[in-house]
């Protein structure tokens, strides 16, 4: 990971570069941000930087034997460690640490160092429980660090996420962090530094990740999601400076717009007695994951909601956005009163249909036809 590739931060890596060449680097720095700012590659750049054997115009050079395997985060002398939990593959009598997993952590940060909490749960499969630095992780940090550097130069531990230590783990990092071994340095990146307990906090030297300045983040999500200036520019603006709040937003409202053609297809089809449309819907809408499915089910179940509230003459109650205002009259007034009771009884039998695993085709071709009699 070299500072080139990171969005914005221009100022900070400057400092880190300085702080560097005039060796004031402390052997424990704690990087702080809002999740999405870039402090994860910014430590893992900076880390790549002092280890790189022809580092040049303040970074790493990006092609050297080194910079190869810090690339790929297979450097001998780059150790990570991160929460963790028991999953189907690692179950807990197995004690899940860090090292179970960093085949995992590799490809996830290398995919996207921008990487969150969840995303990285979601990606071990911890299924709904979040993760945690345990007293085995802290013992097995003290046993890499305690090894002699495999290239003779520097040696680096990477600890993300350090608030989700234990009080045991964090009690035996402790001295480690007070005095850590000769060419050690212990790079930790955390979203809540609030919770890391004062006696580690207090031996960190603190870098602060400011949100990514609005222009360079408008540019990254301009090239990666093919955006005009205008509509980067109101996404940037609303993620308050972090690329995973608003990739989180763009995806979030794409599936949005998905659902609303969906729904937009079975409704028209349905009043207007069109079966071609009418199966039209129910065929894409089976092939959705399963977990879309149930969205497109509560989005419709909002949008009956807030068409009900309409056609009771209360729609500032109804929390319509003022793009979808004209929308929900529409349909306001194409419903009839009984219809409301009808689909809710639809929807909520689909629901419970999903979660039997009932086959996806016969569910919706079954919702789309009680919709189609009952409109
Ligand atoms: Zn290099």
């Amino acid at each position: 990971m070299q500072f080139i590739e990171i969005a914005g931060q221009d100022n900070l890596k400057q400092r880190l570069v300085a702080m560097v060449e005039e060796n004031r680097t402390g052997h424990a720095l704690l990087f702080c941000e809002a999740p999405g700012c870039g402090a994860l590659p910014l430590a893992i750049a900076m880390a790549s930087y002092m280890l790189c054997e022809s580092r040049r115009g303040g970074d790493s050079c990006g092609m050297c034997p080194t910079c190869n395997k810090t690339r790929k985060l297979i450097h001998p002398d780059l150790h990570f460690a991160m929460p963790v939990n028991s999953t189907k593959k690692v179950p807990s009598d197995k004690k899940p640490v860090s090292d179970h997993f960093i085949g995992e952590w590799r490809e996830a940060v290398i995919n996207n160092p921008y990487l969150t909490e969840q995303e990285w749960y979601n990606t071990i499969e911890t299924e709904n429980k979040s993760g945690i630095i345990g007293v085995y992780e802290a013992s097995l940090i003290l046993r890499k660090l305690s090894l002699q550097s495999f290239s003779g130069g520097p040696k680096f531990m990477m600890v993300w996420l350090p608030e989700k230590m234990n009080q045991e783990a964090a009690n035996k990092l402790l001295k480690l962090i007070e005095e850590p071994p000769a060419d050690t340095y212990i790079l930790m990146v955390s979203h809540s530094p609030e919770k890391i307990i004062p006696t580690i906090l207090s031996r960190c030297q603190i870098i602060r990740i400011p949100p990514i300045d609005r222009e360079q983040l408008e540019g990254e999500l301009m090239e990666e999601f093919d955006l005009s200036g205008a509509e980067a520019g109101f996404w940037a603006k609303l993620s308050g400076g972090s690329l995973s709040k608003a990739r989180e937003l763009i995806a979030g409202s794409a599936l949005q717009q998905q659902m609303d053609i969906l729904l937009t297809r079975l409704l028209e089809g349905c009043a207007n007695r069109d079966l071609a449309k009418t199966i039209a819907f129910w065929e894409e809408v089976a092939t959705l994951r399963r977990d879309d499915q149930k969205i497109f089910l509560e989005y419709t179940l909002e949008f009956l909601r807030r068409a009900l509230m309409v056609a009771e003459g209360l729609p500032e109650i109804a929390n319509v956005p003022p793009s979808g205002i004209e929308q929900s009259a529409f349909w306001a007034q194409k419903f009839k009163p009984a219809f409301y009771g009808r689909a809710l009884g639809i929807i909520n039998g689909a629901m419970e249909d999903i979660g039997r695993n009932v086959n996806s085709r016969y569910i919706f071709a079954d919702l789309s036809n009680r919709f189609f009699l009952s409109l």
